[in-house]
């Protein structure tokens, strides 16, 4: 079967992507192992996505469909040090309406998976699974599990962090183990939260408690693996007991809403993002700490440039072709990078033991919190995914 362009993995991405090209004259193939399931609990899977990302999700109509009641937006932001430092960012004081949206992974992957259903120029091949990837100069076959071959000009890798196209195509792989696993879980809160989101950088790992609609809020706590252990281990009570001290009762007593589950936490780079007739995407192009909410967001971005790229493509031009697919990669170059650096280097920094460590984190965290320049220069960041 003959395509232009072959997506590997359909999940937030790789979804993304194959609706942003829905426009375009390229035919595309999606090879995805598993479809998006709706469910009317809650969702472990829940993230920040930043304003950036809802305009992108808008202009793929994703954004406008998806159950208001199952989006927060964030009001204030408050992040505490393991010793007295605080820094508050509030999107009233910064004149936004909301510095980002916490929702569910499942409801957003649905919605981008319902118009990928739709789009003419989309073959969807779920349940499916590639088997074998041939690169050559004037193109790619891709051999499915089941016995279809799919031909493409190119093949997008966007299937998560242990990316097959990525070892496919021999692009290395830089990884970094935290030794921390992130322990997830939502709750039901006695005190409302009003849109706050708090953090804890603490001895015993980083603590975010997110606000969810109606008085729910996530967590997630990326803890050493010993910690992680521990939380994983104690039973119902203990570990609610656990998780409301740690959060100082902000939001009065807790009650758990959904099991726990717990991610391994690890810092990836690749030596490249783009090789003749591959492009990597998402999380199969960097793996970042989730203590920044920005690993899809960037991914959004990733799926928002190439896009863009592929779209202005004239009709005679190979997708292809390496020299249009490092216009994507000189495009992100910068920001993914930035980011795991920034929040690497938070995490080291916060995860040092010693107490100059200790005093410079706190009385840089509260000189950040009364410079307004640095203050606003981190909401950009946050909201613009740039400074
Ligand atoms: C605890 C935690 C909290 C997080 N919080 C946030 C947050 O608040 N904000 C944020 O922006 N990010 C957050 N992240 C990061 C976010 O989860 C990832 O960046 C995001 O899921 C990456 O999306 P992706 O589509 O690139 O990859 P994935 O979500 O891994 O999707 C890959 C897709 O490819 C498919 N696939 C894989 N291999 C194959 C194959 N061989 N054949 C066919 N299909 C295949 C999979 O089924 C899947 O659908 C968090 C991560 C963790 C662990």
């Amino acid at each position: 079967m003959d395509f232009d362009l072959v997506i590997v993995g359909g999940g937030l991405a790789g979804a993304a992507l194959a609706v942003a090209l829905r426009r375009s004259r390229l035919r595309i193939a999606v090879v995805e192992a598993s479809p998006p399931m709706q469910s009317e609990s809650w969702d472990q899977r829940v993230y920040a996505y930043s304003p950036a990302s809802a305009r992108f999700l808008d202009d793929l109509g994703a954004w406008r469909h998806i159950d208001p009641t199952r989006l927060q937006p964030v009001s204030e932001m408050r992040v505490f040090g393991d010793d007295g430092g605080v820094i508050r960012f509030s999107a009233y004081e910064s004149g936004l309406p909301e510095l980002a949206w916490i929702g569910e992974s499942s409801r957003v992957h649905l919605e981008l998976w319902e118009g990928l259903k739709r789009q003419h120029n989309v073959t969807l091949f779920c349940p499916a699974r590639p088997r074998a990837l041939e690169i050559r100069p004037t193109g790619v076959e891709l051999r499915v599990e089941d016995g279809r071959t799919i031909s493409a000009q190119l093949v997008v890798g966007a299937d998560g962090r242990d990316s097959w196209v990525r070892a496919q195509a021999a692009i290395d792989s830089h990884v970094s183990p935290y030794g921390e696993r992130a322990v997830v879980a939502n709750f039901a809160c006695s005190q409302p939260h009003r849109g706050v989101a708090h953090q804890w950088f603490r001895d015993d790992g980083i603590l975010a408690w997110l606000p969810l609609p109606g008085d729910r809020m996530s967590m997630v706590w990326s803890a050493p693996d010993e910690v992680a252990d521990a939380l994983m281990g104690l039973d119902e009570a203990a570990f609610v007991a656990r998780v409301e001290k740690a959060g100082c009762g902000v939001l009065g007593t807790l009650g758990l809403l959904t099991p726990r589950a717990a991610f391994s936490l690890r810092l990836m780079r690749v030596d490249t993002v783009v090789k003749e007739r591959v492009a990597l995407i998402g999380d199969a192009a960097h793996a970042i700490h989730p203590l920044s909410g920005h690993g899809i967001n960037l991914g959004f971005q990733d799926a928002k440039v190439l896009a863009e790229v592929l779209c202005g493509l004239e009709n005679w031009q190979d997708a292809g072709e390496l020299a249009v697919l490092r216009r994507y990669a000189r495009a992100r170059a910068e920001e993914p990078f930035m980011l795991q650096y920034l929040t690497h280097g938070l995490n080291r920094l916060f995860g040092a033991r010693n107490p100059l460590a200790a005093a410079l984190r706190n009385a840089g965290m509260n000189l950040t919190g009364r410079l307004p320049v640095l203050n606003n220069a981190l909401i950009r960041y946050a909201v613009n995914g740039r400074f």
